[in-house]
């Protein structure tokens, strides 16, 4: 199907597309393009109004590249699924995007995706969120008037993921006392998009889980946190058996959510599979 007409701007500085995105009415960013342009299609198949403007965001270079600074690892907006999966810099906690990023769909779609379209699409069937809730990540956008902030990923994904900023890039402190895990179900044989998907931190401390993170996709809301898991875990020693009592200690409404009897038996399957990931790790911290 064609698209509906409308005006490409391919601005080469970060400056240059603020300005137009504050000054063009009707107006939507592009980054990799594989989400927007199948929306635009399905809302002219739906008889509904499309923007008379798109910005790509392609050809700008400071939105390109993942680097280590101070303490962190920054992760460029227009950095794509392959980049991430490839980069030699996610080391540490931040290795766990590796896994992320290899289960994302195809190559065709890795090619083209980026950081910044996962996170900002306002699409539940995504992956980078919950890794992101987990790491701890600071997502940072500067408005129109060049003004810039810094959110708590956990924030923007409790906040429904609304923003009329540039997404600029992502912050994760470094930390090599941390242990990750991570699972995700497939949805459909036919097209790759995720069931479910489900990302645990925690800081083994003598033997103990402690400042456990779970962050939870659900596939159907955004992403979130169960607390009531982490609190079982937090409570108690890393050992091999946890993970069928811990079973009891879900916050359910977060796995009901509309799931069918499957859905939510493979939930119980990752979150078993999870933990025995992270018990299996955390022999790596004994020292602590
Ligand atoms: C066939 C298929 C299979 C998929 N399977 C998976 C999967 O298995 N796992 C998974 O996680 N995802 C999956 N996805 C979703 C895919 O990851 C997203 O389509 C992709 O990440 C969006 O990135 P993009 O760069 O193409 O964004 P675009 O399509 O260009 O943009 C998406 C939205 O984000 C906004 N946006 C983009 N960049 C910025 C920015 N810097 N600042 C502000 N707003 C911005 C755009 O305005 C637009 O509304 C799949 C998609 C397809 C088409």
């Amino acid at each position: 199907m064609l698209l509906k007409p409308f005006n490409l701007h391919t601005p080469k500085r970060l400056a240059a597309a603020l300005e137009l995105y504050g000054a063009l009415p009707d107006v939507r960013l592009q980054a990799g393009g594989t989400f927007l342009l199948n929306n635009l299609k399905t809302l002219k198949r739906k008889g509904a109004k499309t923007p008379q403007h798109v910005i790509s965001l392609f050809h700008i270079p400071e939105l390109k590249g993942i680097s280590r600074e101070g303490g962190h690892v920054i992760i460029k907006s227009m950095t794509t699924i392959d980049e991430i999966y490839n980069s030699s810099q996610l080391t540490g906690k931040s290795s766990i995007l590796h896994i992320a990023a290899k289960n994302i769909s195809s190559q065709l779609i890795r090619n083209m995706a980026t950081l910044g379209g996962n996170l900002t699409c306002r699409y539940t069937w995504t992956e980078m969120p919950a890794t992101m809730i987990a790491l701890e990540a600071r997502l940072h956008f500067t408005g129109t008037n060049g003004e810039e902030i810094a959110v708590p990923a956990q924030e923007f994904f409790k906040n429904a993921a609304k923003t009329d900023k540039v997404f600029t890039h992502v912050t994760i402190a470094e930390d090599a006392s941390v242990a990750m895990a991570y699972f995700r179900a497939k949805k459909s044989p036919y097209v790759d998009i995720p069931l479910l998907s489900l990302c645990i931190k925690t800081r083994p401390v003598q033997g103990r889980f402690s400042e456990t993170i779970v962050a939870v996709n659900n596939c159907v809301t955004f992403a979130q946190r169960d607390y009531v898991l982490e609190g079982f875990l937090n409570e108690n020693h890393i050992r091999p058996g946890i993970e069928e009592q811990a079973l009891a200690y879900l916050d359910e409404a977060i796995y009901d959510t509309r799931s069918s009897d499957y859905k939510k038996h493979m939930f119980r399957v990752g979150i078993k599979h999870a933990i025995r990931d992270l018990i299996g790790k955390s022999h790596d911290y004994s020292r602590n």
